[in-house]
């Protein structure tokens, strides 16, 4: 009698896996490669995909040692991404920046080898390694922060190697700087430049061409930073003509970078000139309205309430 149990109780593991592996398949979205320069590469969500698909882009860049990741979307993509890489080359992956904590920028680090360089900014650092993950604000009640992921055996996947406010990785046509200019989408978003490229990955401090999502809740971002350390950057970064943004599934350009700072210093400015003249957030939001010279940039009601509400929390 006992082997007959054995045996259901095994296939109805065996089903619910299939359940499980067929559900993630399914809800799968298809990615496409985007080549930037002889040696480096967009990895994005295809065209048809809406919403977050795999999360944010990730950039794909061949040195002679090996491949440079930035980031690595949602948990679940390593093998996706890995195989676009085995489309370039044999190369291992060896190093891996993650331009902030976030679910769909680092949810695949732990898919890739331990003995992978991972580099990220002090302070994202301190976010993956948070003892507590429980803001329930990610991907299916996972932590927005992702520090679930590097608990346990995992904490050998927390990044070795930090910086401060800016670091050069390689050398000559390989070099790849890395920039930290302050708070904005969190408190450790690292901007990453390819050389030789002329190239850059904002990660979420460009994600797409709209207002940005703020998270002052988790990660210490700031709605009032946020404008001024856009400004840094497009003053302390020279060199760039093509950006890899964080969330578009198109390469932009430096231009439309020195755009985004414009649009949103100029919401940031209004905002805090009708707070301080004594106008609530309502009646910010409501006189505000999109310069035409920005009129390719989005903005949702629900995306002005938060950033005027934060503005005018201070925070
Ligand atoms: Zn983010």
């Amino acid at each position: 009698m006992r082997r007959p149990i054995f045996l259901s109780i095994v296939t109805i593991i065996s089903v619910s896996l299939m359940v499980v592996s067929n559900e993630a398949r399914q809800s799968r979205a298809s990615l496409a490669l985007h080549q930037v320069d002889e040696n480096l590469y967009m990895l994005a969500n295809a065209p048809s995909v809406q919403g977050m698909g795999g999360g944010g882009n990730t950039a794909i860049f061949v040195t002679s040692s090996g491949v440079v990741l930035v980031d690595t979307k949602i948990s679940g993509y390593g093998a996706d991404i890995l195989e676009q890489v085995r489309g370039i080359t044999d190369l291992p992956i060896s190093t891996i920046i993650n331009t902030h904590t976030h679910w769909d920028h680092s949810g695949s680090n732990v898919e890739f080898s331990d003995s992978v360089n991972f580099i990220v900014h002090e302070n994202t650092l301190s976010h993956m390694s948070r003892p507590t993950c429980n803001d329930g604000a990610g991907y299916r009640g996972g932590s927005i922060t992702n520090c679930e992921s590097f608990k346990g055996d995992n904490s050998k996947y927390l990044p070795k190697t930090t910086f401060s406010t800016r670091t050069s990785l390689f050398s000559g046509i390989e070099q790849v700087d890395l920039y930290y200019f302050g708070r904005g989408h969190t408190d450790g978003d690292t901007f990453v430049v390819f050389k030789e490229a002329r190239a850059m990955h904002t990660g979420d401090m460009f994600a797409r061409r709209g207002l940005p999502y703020l998270d002052v809740d988790n990660t210490n971002g700031s709605a009032i930073e946020f404008g001024l350390t856009l400004e840094k950057a497009v003053a302390g970064i020279a060199g760039v003509d093509i950006i890899i943004p964080g969330h578009d599934n198109i390469l932009r350009t430096w231009d439309d970078f020195v755009n985004y700072s414009g649009f949103y210093n100029d919401l940031l400015t209004k905002a805090q000139t009708g707070l301080a003249a004594g106008q609530s957030p309502e009646e910010v939001i409501e006189a505000y309205t999109v310069p035409q010279r920005y009129s390719d940039f989005e903005v949702t009601e629900q995306r002005l309430a938060a950033t005027v509400q934060h503005i005018s929390d201070g925070r």
